[in-house]
């Protein structure tokens, strides 16, 4: 297969930023990368110019629930190349999948889907259109509060059990990568420590814990918290609960949806403020309306309205959004964020997250040829995933 050169004005590696610079891209990966005077370029090689754009690392999002009319716990290959294809339309080249809270039965047998569906699509190959790769799977709920359980169905809502824990894992054949937990339910705590010795992240959300079974989680090994201020126990000032636990510990990544609707830019700001920028990421929650017109979607078993752009369910409660990766970061940067801090939350600091620096959300040698095009106005205007046509 040919080498794919681009010629690019500037990178964001999102470490370093270079100008005037070649990237040259062989078997899906990123084979060499300089100024255009030092990198030699192999004979053949396809050239792609991205004159006057800045190249990034694709987009990583922990937490999507859908896109293109489709949910990620429908489970078919159908279902996952649109999602997959929708989002990589706004520069996500990597997704975790993630199923909200459902009867147990149904949630295995949608992660036995995906795992299938991951298996068969480890390879692309240099014609193929872009197509976000799907690096495992995120179990939002069962184990959550009830008293904050968002849109997520109560009546699926389980006690934190290990049995049944390890039950997901076995149906999702070793994807499993980051399940959400309410800290300060019965039994939570040896949860935490039985995900985190699986090698999962454990993660904070939908929940109603006080400060200090927040610390008690972070100490048990959590180190993630799932769309910091939504569906957790509110911030005051002398019982500052989970929020208060997740702003001081500088261990503890924060997922925020930046979409304008569910969290206040000064809220944001203040998130950035405190825990500085390594470790908040860029989430969207996207659920199947992301890329689609206003109307009825479904999110996991149940229905939700989207006018506007903005999704609830028949409570009116908001439920995902239709937020991209994209917009995340023109937002983030519209709220005085720079342009390398905001592009660091939706690619290196993810990947990091995941045990997979170096490999994903990073421009550099060896690292997977995921590569997205911005224009100076910071949108998406190509997109390669594992070395697939620069489209
Ligand atoms: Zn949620």
């Amino acid at each position: 297969m040919a080498a794919t050169v681009v010629h690019a004005s500037r990178i964001l590696t999102p470490e370093e930023e270079l100008t005037d610079s070649i990237l040259v891209v062989e078997d899906g990966r990123i084979a060499a990368i300089g100024h255009r005077d030092e990198v030699r370029i192999p004979s053949g090689a396809v050239d792609h110019a991205a004159n006057g754009m800045t190249i990034v690392p694709g987009f990583i999002d922990v937490h999507i629930h859908g896109a293109g009319g489709h949910d990620v716990m429908e489970a078919n290959a159908r279902a996952l190349d649109r999602i997959t294809s929708t989002v990589a339309r706004h520069g996500t080249t990597s997704i975790v999948a993630t199923t909200v809270t459902a009867p147990i039965e149904d949630t295995c047998h949608s992660l036995a889907g995906i795992a299938r569906y991951i298996g068969k699509h480890e390879r692309l190959d240099g014609d193929a259109r872009p197509a976000a790769e799907i690096l495992g799977i995120h179990l939002e709920g069962p184990f959550i509060s009830k008293a904050k359980r968002g849109v997520h169905p109560p009546e699926s809502i389980a006690k934190p059990s290990i049995e049944t824990f390890n039950k997901l894992l076995a149906a999702g054949d070793g994807l499993v990568k980051i399940v959400t937990v309410a800290p300060e339910l019965s039994g939570a705590i040896e949860l935490i420590e039985a995900i985190a010795a699986a090698k999962v992240v454990p993660a904070l959300g939908h929940t109603d814990a006080n400060y200090d079974q927040a610390r008690a989680a972070i100490h048990a090994g959590a180190r993630h918290a799932v769309h910091m201020y939504n569906a957790m126990r509110a911030f005051e000032h002398r019982d500052p609960g989970i929020i208060g636990a997740v702003l001081t510990d500088p261990e503890v990544t924060a997922e925020v949806i930046a979409d304008g609707v569910h969290v206040a830019g000064p809220a944001i700001q203040m998130l950035i403020g405190c825990k500085g920028v390594d470790t908040v990421v860029l989430v969207s929650d996207g659920i199947a309306a992301t890329g689609m017109p206003d109307g009825n979607y479904r999110l996991g078993n149940f229905e939700v309205t989207v006018e506007g752009g903005v999704c609830r369910n028949s409570e009116g409660k908001l439920a995902g959004s239709t937020l991209t990766l994209d917009r995340a970061v023109r937002n983030l940067v519209a709220l005085g964020v720079s342009l390398q801090d905001a592009i660091r939350m939706a690619t290196i600091l993810p990947a990091r997250r995941l045990g997979l620096a170096g490999k994903k959300g990073i421009i550099a040698v060896g690292a997977d040829a995921d590569l997205v095009a911005l224009t100076p106005d910071l949108r998406v205007v190509g997109v390669m995933t594992r070395g697939s046509r620069f489209a």
